[in-house]
């Protein structure tokens, strides 16, 4: 059976066809680095994991390519450096800003089992390329200078002849609607409301870099060029994957086609476009104000989120049980239930070896990523007993569990733990007792006296002396 992919674009499943097989090509729009990571943010970041493990367990590992960007040049984060660092000049600031918060958002992925994409480009690296698409597209006719601004004119792309795309077909818009839709305060040296931005003039102390098409004052990108430029850079002018959350596809996607599409003349920038549902907690969309706002490292580390703090893999199955395209909704139910799971999957599978996954599981996957069908068949094969089959499905879903410790296993391993302990202690002080170390026995009795454990020295039923103990109530 063949990978078969949702395409946003056609709105339609479709056999998955690669370029070219030796070369596989992802581009997912990765985090704007000024705060830590939300839930619903590590939901994009999940789902192309486990298509890029699946890409790589179909095509090979090393003929597979996954970039996903750092946005390390933006208005939140400018905003972001001046309120923490007030003290530094604001490019040292946003350095601060920028490092620590890509760190934060590293160990976070990490934690939920997440393999390093092969590239992660960040946009101040790539102003030269950035420069480039913006200079060719002025060129064709597709972009214009105005008050030291360059903008995008969609208009003139549709009015262009050729193989190019229609500017709102991936967002299924006509350009009349998003005219008519555009609010009232555009800003006058637009040509059109619809016109988008593709370099601006910076503010005083503000990142700047010398400007394209001629401007002569420094400037900086605006949001969607940088996603073409670095996905040209790292994969070429087109690719086979474009994936990123639904909020994406207008209008930051449709921009991105629209610049790539117009400055290489060709007629699609992916060959699939996927999209992500979005994550809304116990029913609720997640913000601020409604106090719901949850945050991957308050998951892990506090008990914000039912009272408890939960394991990295636990997230990630959690999320894995909703089919990528349907809203996910985020409960504490939800979490119980993915940790029952996994705490029953990792007793099974402790020291057995993975197979080749189950048919039935690759299947799963193979269709659009149909993860829920894949747990269930994780679920048949740990009830089945076919535990190096079930070793081998968490595997391919990055459900490494052999560092995993449920909380509920923890709490037998410490009482096993505990156990040993005891054991150990009352053999010391049997022999201290017989060499008549009464010191040192009774020092034993009130070390296990202050772990809540009291013993009784008795004979056994061939009147040897033995010591028995129990939990001191
Ligand atoms: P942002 O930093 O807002 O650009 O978001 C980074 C990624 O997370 C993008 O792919 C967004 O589409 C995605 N995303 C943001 N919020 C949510 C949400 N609540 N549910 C699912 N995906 C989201
Ligand atoms: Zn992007």
């Amino acid at each position: 059976m063949a990978l078969r992919l949702y395409d946003t674009l056609t709105k339609e499943k479709r056999d998955f066809a690669p370029i070219d097989p030796h070369n596989v090509r992802m581009y997912v729009c990765g985090p704007t680095v000024y705060d830590f990571a939300h839930i619903g943010n590590a939901r994009p970041v999940i789902v192309f994991d486990v298509l890029f493990r699946l890409l790589r367990h179909l095509y090979g590992a090393d003929h597979v390519k996954y970039v996903r960007n750092i946005t390390d040049v933006d208005d939140k984060i400018n905003d972001r450096a001046a309120r923490d660092y007030p003290g530094l000049p604001l490019n040292e600031a946003i350095r601060k800003v920028t490092e620590q918060t890509e760190q934060q958002f590293h160990d976070d992925v990490d934690a939920l089992g997440c393999l390093r994409p092969t590239v992660e480009p960040r946009a101040t690296e790539h102003i030269g390329e950035m420069r480039t698409i913006i200079d060719r597209l002025v060129e064709g006719g597709f972009a214009y200078v105005a008050a030291d601004h360059v903008l995008f004119s969609p208009a003139a792309m549709n009015a262009a002849n050729g193989v190019l795309p229609r500017y709102g077909a991936l967002a299924n818009r006509s350009l009349d609607e998003m005219i008519a839709g555009a609010r009232v305060d555009v800003a006058p040296y637009k040509r059109d409301a619809t016109d988008f931005v593709l370099w601006k003039p910076s503010k005083p102390g503000e990142p700047s870099w010398p400007s394209p098409a001629g401007i002569t004052t420094q400037g900086r990108p605006g949001w969607h060029i940088e996603c073409s430029a670095m996905s040209w850079k790292h994969l070429g002018e087109t690719f086979d994957i474009h994936g990123g959350g639904i909020d994406l596809v207008f209008p930051h996607h449709e921009n991105e086609v629209a610049q790539s599409c117009c400055a290489f003349h060709t007629e699609r920038m992916a060959q699939t476009w996927m999209h992500n549902g979005f994550l809304q907690v116990e029913g609720e969309k997640m913000s601020k104000s409604l106090g719901n706002f949850v945050t991957i490292r308050e998951l892990l580390e506090t008990e914000k989120f039912g009272g408890r703090k939960w394991e990295g893999l636990e997230l990630r199955l959690a999320m894995l049980r909703t089919h990528y395209r349907q809203p996910i909704d985020w409960t504490h139910q939800n979490l119980e239930e993915a940790r029952q799971a996994l705490d029953s999957w990792a007793n099974k599978i402790e020291g057995i070896e993975a197979v080749p996954p189950s048919v039935n599981l690759c299947e799963a996957l193979l269709d659009d990523l149909n993860t829920p069908r894949a747990i269930a068949e994780l679920h048949r094969l740990g009830r089945a007993k076919d535990y190096s089959g079930l070793a081998a499905g968490l595997k391919l879903m990055g459900l490494d569990l052999a560092s995993y410790r449920s909380p509920l296993t923890k709490a037998v391993h410490s009482a096993f733990e505990k156990r040993d302990r005891i054991d150990a202690l009352i053999s010391e002080r049997t022999a201290a007792r017989v060499r008549k170390d009464f010191k040192e026995s009774d020092r034993i009795r009130d070390e296990l006296a202050a772990m809540g454990i009291a013993i009784k020295d008795g004979k056994d039923a061939d009147g040897k002396p033995v010591t028995t103990w129990e939990i001191a109530r």
